[in-house]
């Protein structure tokens, strides 16, 4: 199965037992305060936090998201600013029960996993909030896995770093750890749970792509770890307890299942490859770049997937109406074209290239997101705006900066390629190390006192201005 059809096979499967598909949210959250859309329950915040929704009690999407804290993970194997996240929630309806077992049939019957090769978590507890350790949900799993004839064996690791020393014994599969990562609340950590917030434990879902994958230097392989053999696909939030006014944590009358599974992630595990890279929404993309730069993915890795990825982010964010501008979402569309474009330089794709993986998205997600057809033009034509412009501000600014070389760049010659050239600071020291020059340590600091002070000398300027206006 790929990609499409494992979207496609989700939500079949989650309608033929009753939930409502509901239109996914744009990338551009109603709520002010948030920058993006990062998951599936974003939009359904308020049904969460008690408001009924009409649609039902059983509901799924697929989510398109955009994590723009994850973007210096990008070029490792599992992350992406941008990807689809698959929903499916109960509100005061199933609990752990169905959710276990419709999940662990949707990977295993629909969509062909092994399940030798999964693994789960569960919640240790917390004897100081009175809250048990979640047996009820590893006992389920326990039971789905004896169905298929896999005796799987209970662990009691702790933190994830208890998991790096001690590793996985004998027939271990289901794995209970603390509330830093198997606990859900909105304040992130238990103690953190705000007054009067649904909350509760979580199960993951892992893929073991074998010990081989393993770096040793992250230490004994278990589920929580970073080290590369498991992939996590997919998290189950239990929401069973309310925080009270006096810190307590009481039963929640309207128990709710949050589940949101990576889209890329799972299409990974359906192919046996640990590279969210391979999968049949992002690999195309390769092949444009490997077209267009003659060197190869093999080769490349890294830059190869900031570029890809970067430009799909990029495009999204298009899709749903963002413009390339200074600050906020704008400013973090224009850094993802940027970086996209100073990455490809250091593989030798010099020329325009956001219209060929333009094309290529385009054909991607016409089916699962008309909308990208819809807009396509429009899509196409800000991005490539961009991209002209950017084009030339960096061959202004890398021209500068070749000047530097056999000097020390300081925070104010910095100051003054972002001012002069528009050559945005990061890129000024991503660029200077390629070039080796030197960058002194406080450059930070001085560049930022700069700015402070011409933003001081415009507003002054603007008052002045304001004050001179003829009544
Ligand atoms: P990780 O620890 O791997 O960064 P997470 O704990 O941030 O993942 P959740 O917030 O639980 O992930 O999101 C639900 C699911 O979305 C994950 O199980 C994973 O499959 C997927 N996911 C999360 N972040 C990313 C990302 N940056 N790129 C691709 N898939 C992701
Ligand atoms: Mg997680």
């Amino acid at each position: 199965m790929d990609a499409d059809d494992i979207r496609a096979a989700f939500l079949t499967h989650m309608e033929s037992t009753g939930h409502e598909r509901i239109p996914r949210s744009s990338l551009v959250p109603t709520d002010p305060t948030t920058l993006f859309t990062g998951s599936g329950m974003q939009q359904l915040l308020p049904v969460l936090l008690g408001e009924p929704d009409p649609r039902g009690t059983r509901l799924t999407d697929s989510q398109p998201c955009f994590r723009a804290q994850d973007i210096d993970e990008v070029g490792d194997e599992r992350h992406t600013t941008f990807f689809e996240m698959l929903g499916n929630w109960s509100v005061g309806d199933y609990f752990k029960q169905h959710q276990i077992d419709t999940f662990f049939r949707f990977l295993t019957d629909v969509v062909g996993l092994d399940p030798h090769r999964l693994y789960v978590t569960c919640f240790i507890g917390d004897p100081h909030h009175n809250i048990p350790r979640d047996d009820e949900a590893a006992l389920i799993w326990q039971a789905a896995f004896a169905s298929r004839g896999i005796d799987a064996g209970i662990a009691q690791i702790g933190s994830a770093a208890a998991g790096d020393a001690r590793g996985i014994m004998g027939n271990e599969r289901i794995f209970f750890y603390d509330a830093d990562e198997n606990w859900w609340s909105r304040g992130g950590n238990l103690s953190s749970t705000p007054i009067g917030d649904p909350c509760g434990p979580d199960s993951e879902v892992f893929y073991d792509f074998g010990p081989q994958h393993q770096d040793p230097s992250y230490g004994l392989a278990h589920p929580a770890s970073d080290g590369g053999r498991f992939l996590e696909i997919g998290n189950q939030v239990f929401m069973q307890y309310q925080r009270e006014e006096n810190g307590t944590f009481s039963p929640l009358n309207r128990r709710i299942v949050d589940f949101g599974g990576g889209l890329e992630r799972i299409a990974a595990a359906a192919l046996g490859v640990p590279d969210v890279y391979a999968v049949s929404v992002l690999a195309p993309l390769l092949k444009v770049v490997e077209m267009l730069s003659d060197t190869t993915y093999a080769a490349a890795p890294g830059p190869m997937r900031v570029i890809v990825d970067h430009v799909r982010g990029a495009y999204f964010l298009a899709v749903d109406g963002v413009i390339p501008a200074n600050k906020e979402r704008g400013y973090v569309m224009r850094r993802l074209i940027r970086r996209a474009i100073t990455t490809a330089r250091t593989i030798g794709l010099r020329e325009q290239f956001f219209a060929p993986l333009v094309a290529e998205l385009g054909a991607i997600y016409a089916r699962a997101y008309p909308e990208t057809v819809e807009r396509g033009d429009a899509i196409l034509a800000t991005l490539r705006r961009e991209e002209k412009a950017f084009r030339r501000t960096l061959d202004g600014g890398l021209r500068a900066l070749a000047r530097f070389q056999g000097r020390t760049l300081t925070g104010a010659d910095i100051f003054m390629l972002s001012d002069t050239f528009g050559f945005p600071p990061e890129i000024t020291i991503e660029e200077s190390e390629k070039l080796n020059i030197a960058v002194s340590k406080d450059w930070d600091l001085v560049y930022r006192r700069a700015l402070q002070e011409q933003r001081e000398r415009s507003r002054a300027s603007s008052k002045l201005g304001a004050e001179n206006m003829p009544q």
